[in-house]
């Protein structure tokens, strides 16, 4: 069992005497807490955290880290809260202890595993402190290394395939390789014991001969580097077992065929010695061309740096050798986490910083740090800031944008959820439908037969997959009001002329109508009629063109043809999905861009617009209401009418009209009412663009003295 005299040699190696502190702290109040507590191994739970620390310890992590990685089970497994720990060890310690446990809550189950990419994605999106993860690592590690004393097989097997599926890419993602093996290897272990025990009696059957082969073969690089004037050091090392089991079902090779179980490292000072080294390797044996990897030159993405090449060495068999600098072979071991571990007073490498472009993704507000220690204090991970993820009450994983509500989420399970979705229960609360989603949300949707999407969702919901959906809801509802308003319209206006709609709409002189007007169907024409692009009598005029209607006819045709044709379309708005609609804007409320519209669609006179708020657009039957919206263009005015209540003076007037021109307003029309009580009422009728300018218009004139109240009245 390490001791916490080892952690602490380790870390004064790269850190100060006095940053030691804190984790002594951390270690005597690890020991208080965990007392009594015994692992399953029967050693004192206190080996946990302390090994955990010593796996940190060995990459070189701050104090903090350390003193986190003793604390890190303190708050799930004794009596400790985060403010204790806040209080005694500061708030870094403490947010990535809370880090750590909340992590440490996620249970995921065997459905899970084939979205084992949601799942790592969602642990690091969780991990707002890339320190929460890589302890996370060295946790897992460390109950992988003792996961013999499990006395649970089947759990043996989903630890270790959890281990597999989450842990490993993770670590391979960050660059920490020796990790990344280790898990591997063991969880190999638990999961495919008979391949695992096989493979580990046939490496260990000729253990004596490798060894001496290793042995000669390193001595014999040695001296060729030695004779070459390359300062460096040479290892030999085995290929885990899983590496052989993967090299052998990958290419189908026996073990005997798997010759590279050895490979070599050759450990230089500089890059040029790199390539010096190479050179030499390839002059002593032949290198399989393909197999050879320059990640010097092109780092892998985690920074990852080393030439990889294979040769036919010795005896013919086929050996691996990594060349790389004493610095590559530290970032290999650390990962990124190499980047910023702890160098007292040194700056992190300015080229080092150029090459790692990766990890400086991932880090915010990269360009302010000076010093390691500060760059490590704002590291914060964000590998995905963009995404959330959330569990269905079933257990599945959904990736949403960040700011999804259950409204998108209830789409992104079913456009039918979507549409009947009436309410939410997230983590077993009811949540307002606005309710802005938080990775690991357990989110249940609760839906309604007869329930309908809302136009209002429009405002809230982030997915293009909701938006769409309610857009083409909201349009298929209005087209069916549409047919039905039209068809009315037409019934009776076909009446006046004592045509039978019923049979004619089946007519082939109907459906020349119909291409007339460049409509595809009849519904498209009728429904027009319903929105008000056309009107019944341009129908009726079209389908008895031939014979033109009576003289006393024409005129009532011509009236109100001419009403028609009199009201210019209005500009400034649009109703969805029909363009050149006809559009009036209701003299009761005149709405000014910027206002909440509703139109209104009349009998045969296209689209009245009306302020939400207005009293008849309240009154209106909702089987005729249309979304409209503002759809300003160029500068256009609209009417508004305002009210001032104002005590009377000399040149109150003037100053008022002052300030409305002022504001680039123009003024329709003006009326004044003086009181007894030496009040003054006036109204005035401006024009506006829209409602910023209205309101402009307004707290210019609540400036002027004397005026008591302004308003915008209708
Ligand atoms: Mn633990």
């Amino acid at each position: 069992m390490i001791r916490i005299t080892d952690i602490l040699d380790r870390v004064s190696d790269y850190t100060s005497e006095e940053d030691l502190g804190v984790i002594e702290r951390a270690y005597v109040y690890s020991a208080r807490v965990h007392e009594g507590q015994v692992r399953m191994s029967g050693e004192p739970y206190l080996s946990h955290p302390l090994e955990v620390a010593g796996i940190l310890a060995d990459m070189n992590l701050d104090p903090v880290s350390i003193a986190a990685g003793l604390l890190h089970d303190v708050i799930e497994d004794t009596q400790a809260t985060p403010e204790e720990i806040e209080e005694l060890f500061g708030s870094e310690v403490m947010h990535i202890v809370s880090g750590v446990t909340k992590l440490s809550k996620l249970r995921f189950t065997s459905s899970q595993a084939r979205q084992a990419e949601s799942i790592r994605k969602m642990l690091l999106a969780m991990a707002d402190d890339i320190r929460v993860i890589l302890i996370k690592l060295a946790d897992r590690l460390h109950n992988m290394r003792t996961l013999q004393y499990h006395n649970n097989e089947k759990k043996q097997v989903k630890i270790s395939q959890e281990t597999i599926d989450i842990y490993v890419p993770i670590s391979s993602r960050l660059g920490i390789y020796w990790i990344k093996k280790e898990l591997e290897d063991t969880s190999f272990k638990y999961l495919m014991t008979e391949e695992y025990e096989k493979i580990k009696s046939l490496v260990s059957k000729d253990q004596e001969e490798r060894e001496k082969y290793v042995e000669t073969v390193e001595k014999y690089i040695k001296k060729k580097l030695d004779d070459a004037h390359l300062k460096g050091e040479v290892l030999g090392r085995d290929k885990t077992y899983y590496s052989i089991y993967h090299k052998m079902t990958d290419q189908n090779l026996d073990f005997e065929d798997v010759y590279d179980i050895i490979a070599f490292r050759i450990i230089v000072d500089t890059i040029p010695q790199c390539y010096e080294a190479l050179g030499l390797i390839h002059s002593l044996w032949k290198p399989i061309d393909i197999k050879f990897k320059d990640y010097i030159s092109r780092p892998k993405p985690n920074m990852y740096q080393s030439l990889h090449t294979t040769l036919f060495g010795p005896y013919n068999e086929r050996m691996e050798v990594q060349i790389r600098t004493w610095d590559m072979d530290k970032v290999a071991k650390s990962g990124i986490a190499a980047h910023w571990s702890y160098k007292e007073g040194k700056r992190p490498d300015e080229k080092a910083n150029r090459a790692y472009a990766w990890i400086q993704d991932l880090v915010e507000n990269q360009e302010n740090f000076l010093d390691p220690g500060e760059f490590l204090e704002n590291v914060r991970i964000d590998l995905f800031p963009d995404e959330v993820y959330i569990f269905t009450p079933g257990g599945d994983i959904k990736t949403l944008p960040k700011g999804a509500t259950p409204v998108d989420f209830a789409y992104m399970i079913h456009t039918e959820v979507g549409h009947q979705c009436v309410g939410t229960k997230v983590n077993g609360r009811m949540v307002p439908l606005q309710y802005v989603l938080q990775t690991g949300d357990v989110a249940e949707i609760i839906t309604s037969k007869n329930h309908h999407p809302s136009k209002d969702w429009l405002k809230f919901v982030k997915t293009v997959k909701a938006r769409s959906r309610i857009r083409q809801w909201i349009k298929i509802q209005e087209k069916d009001r549409s047919i039905t308003l039209g068809r009315e319209m037409c019934e009776k206006a076909f009446r006046k002329y004592r045509l039978n709609f019923h049979t004619l709409v089946k007519s082939e002189e109907m459906d020349k109508v119909v291409t007339h007007f460049g409509f595809k169907s009849v519904d498209d024409l009728i429904a027009n009629v319903g929105y008000g692009k056309i009107t019944p009598l341009q129908v009726v005029r079209r389908l008895t063109s031939a014979a033109e209607p009576e003289e006393k006819d024409k005129s009532i045709f011509n009236r109100l043809m001419g009403r028609v044709r009199k009201k210019k379309p209005r500009g400034g708005v649009s109703v969805r999905g029909v363009d050149d609609i006809l559009i009036k804007f209701g003299k009761c409320c005149q709405p000014v861009p910027g206002d909440p519209i509703i139109g209104y669609i009349t009998r045969g006179y296209g689209v009245t617009v009306h302020r939400t708020s207005c009293i008849n657009a309240l009154k209106m039957n909702p089987d005729r209401q249309i979304d409209v919206e503002w759809n300003v263009q160029e500068s256009e005015t609209y009417p508004v009418k305002i009210r001032i209540r104002s005590h009377d003076r000399v040149g109150l007037l003037a100053d008022v009209v002052g300030n409305i021109s002022k504001n680039n307003a123009n003024i329709l029309n003006a009326q004044t009412a003086t009181l007894e009580n030496k009040m003054v009422h006036s109204f005035f009728t401006i024009d506006v663009e829209d409602t910023d300018h209205l309101n402009r218009v307004l707290s210019s004139i609540k400036k002027v003295k004397h005026v008591l109240e302004v308003k915008r009245i209708g």
